[in-house]
């Protein structure tokens, strides 16, 4: 079951996109290469302390066939590694308009100390900062899991045009339950995207990426 909330196609997204105090930008940011090339270590790793690794946090340059459940399915190893390093287990990935994924992101509570280190808002905060606006409508971000209000937000002030996630949050909500590692929203993205002034497409649940996913939580929430 697909559930699109407010798609729109590239040519009436172009139209207002010049919206009061959207200034257009030059297509790159200094730091972001060609199409498909990696974005430049320093910038990146310059968020950081140096010799502190972030697992799951990478820049990838990696072209994928473009089938949503490949994208999801490297969100999802994300998300295990995020596990494996004692953090929540949900990843993202963001994939721009050639297919390629451009960032990968892990939940990074522990990792950075961060309550807010959600894989989706730490994803959006740091494709903020590495490529424009412009070019960020046109990129999808894919997610193992809807994204909570918190990350929807930060999506929706990132200027991420696109969303997919694997695992609805009503699922997931019974799965945490009220599990104090992650008690879980009961408030879809859609809700918090329909809120505001922006048509960002989000689709999903992907019932098909579902048992992988599940994978990823399994043993890991009190409750289950
Ligand atoms: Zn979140």
């Amino acid at each position: 079951m697909e559930r699109v909330t407010g798609e729109r196609t590239m040519g009436e997204r172009t139209t207002g996109e010049s919206a009061a105090g959207e200034q257009v930008m030059g297509e790159r940011k200094t730091g972001e290469q060609v199409m498909g090339e990696r974005v430049m270590e320093d910038r990146v790793m310059g968020e950081r302390t140096t010799g502190e690794r972030v697992i799951g946090e990478q820049v990838m340059g990696e072209r994928m066939t473009g089938r949503p459940g490949e994208y999801l399915r490297r969100a999802n190893e994300i998300a295990r590694l995020a596990r494996a390093a004692g953090n929540t287990p949900f990843g993202a990935v963001l994939v721009d308009e050639a297919g390629l994924i451009i960032m990968e992101q892990g939940n990074a509570e522990k990792d950075l100390g961060d309550a807010t280190a959600h894989a989706e808002m730490r994803l959006a905060s740091r494709a903020s900062q590495a490529f424009t606006r412009e070019k960020l409508w046109r990129c999808t971000l894919y997610t193992t899991c809807e994204p909570c209000p918190m990350c929807a937000g930060a999506i929706y002030w990132a200027n991420i045009g696109r969303v997919v996630y694997g695992m609805s949050e009503a699922r997931l909500l019974e799965l945490t339950g009220g599990d104090d590692k992650n008690p879980t929203f009961s408030l879809g993205a859609a809700a918090v995207i329909q809120a505001g002034q922006k048509a960002i497409a989000l689709i999903g649940p992907v019932p098909e990426a579902e048992a992988e996913i599940l994978e990823t939580h399994a043993g890991f929430w009190d409750k289950k």
